[in-house]
């Protein structure tokens, strides 16, 4: 597993590489802009250039893009699903300039509009995006929240990757927050394994590519997507410790985006403690 967290690119893309290493991480996170913005940030080939060198002379093996968080891919609104398609492009263009291991996708939400049209607008996007960009994997993360998320369970992952296209640059990336606060039972060895069973059986392991390492602040099915520091929420350390000893993640980067101490996203303790999870969920297993 290669343990790492959401850094900030502020100041340079490859500024972010730095911030990576001197938390420890072994994979890394980053927004490729303002993801509260849709005005997307410039980068030139040199940019790409740089990052890619940092990352070459670093200990970080993965970066990992997050998207815009106002892209809604399923909208009705055709203004927005037009800037929803620019932003998924741009993201998979720096992706595939970078070397990324993926963008990451909330990839829209229903907000009270039938679900099945809904879902075919957003893998109708979805599969625009990724006709204009070459190599990025595009990784739909497992939702929670009230507005309709799509996402919030494997049979919906697997209707937007199959509304896509089911391409192979299409993959998942599981958050641990977001499947406690939409309803599973993710806090012991055997409940997760079973979670992980149904994952396979509907979306498929083969497309799992990352996962997000949050405590949640809110309780199992509360439907809300708030992350708490690790070991202060609702997963707590034992919840946490069986999710990061999983052996079907074991190739996989697991990224933390807590608040962290000061409330600027996961520190250096953070990874720390993730790994010491890990080891301890590891021992207990054997
Ligand atoms: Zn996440
Ligand atoms: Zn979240």
């Amino acid at each position: 597993m290669l343990i790492g967290g959401h850094v900030s690119t502020a100041g340079g893309l490859a500024n972010a590489v730095e911030r990576g290493s001197e938390r420890d991480c072994e994979a890394i996170q980053i927004f490729h802009q303002s993801p509260r913005m849709w005005r997307p940030t410039a980068y030139t080939d040199d940019d790409f250039e740089a990052f890619r060198q940092a990352m070459d002379a670093s200990r970080l093996d993965v970066v990992v893009i997050h998207a815009v968080y106002l892209i809604n891919c399923a909208s009705k609104e055709r203004e927005v699903r037009r800037k929803s398609l620019t932003s998924l492009k741009h993201a998979l263009r720096i992706g595939d300039g970078i070397g990324a291991g993926g963008v990451v996708l909330h990839a829209g939400a229903r907000k009270g509009e039938p679900h099945e049209p809904s879902v075919k607008r957003a893998g109708k996007a979805i599969r625009e995006a990724l006709e204009s960009s070459e190599r990025c994997p595009l990784l739909l993360e497992n939702t929670a929240g009230t507005q309709g998320p799509l996402g919030r369970n494997f049979d919906e992952l697997a209707e937007l990757i199959d509304a896509a296209g089911a391409g192979k640059r299409l993959g998942a990336c599981l958050d641990c927050c977001h499947l406690l606060a939409s309803g599973f039972e993710i806090r012991s060895i055997d409940a997760l394994a079973g979670v992980i069973d149904e994952f396979d059986a509907k979306v498929g392991l083969e497309r799992l590519h990352c996962v997000h390492v949050n405590d949640s602040k809110v309780p199992l099915g509360a439907n809300r997507d708030r992350h708490a520091n690790l070991g202060d929420g609702e997963l707590g350390r034992k919840g946490l410790r069986v999710f990061l000893s999983e052996p079907r993640f074991e190739d996989l980067p697991a990224l933390i985006e807590t608040p962290g101490s000061d409330g600027h996203g996961p520190d250096r303790n953070e990874v720390r403690t993730a790994k010491r999870l890990r080891r301890d969920g590891l021992r207990q297993r054997t």
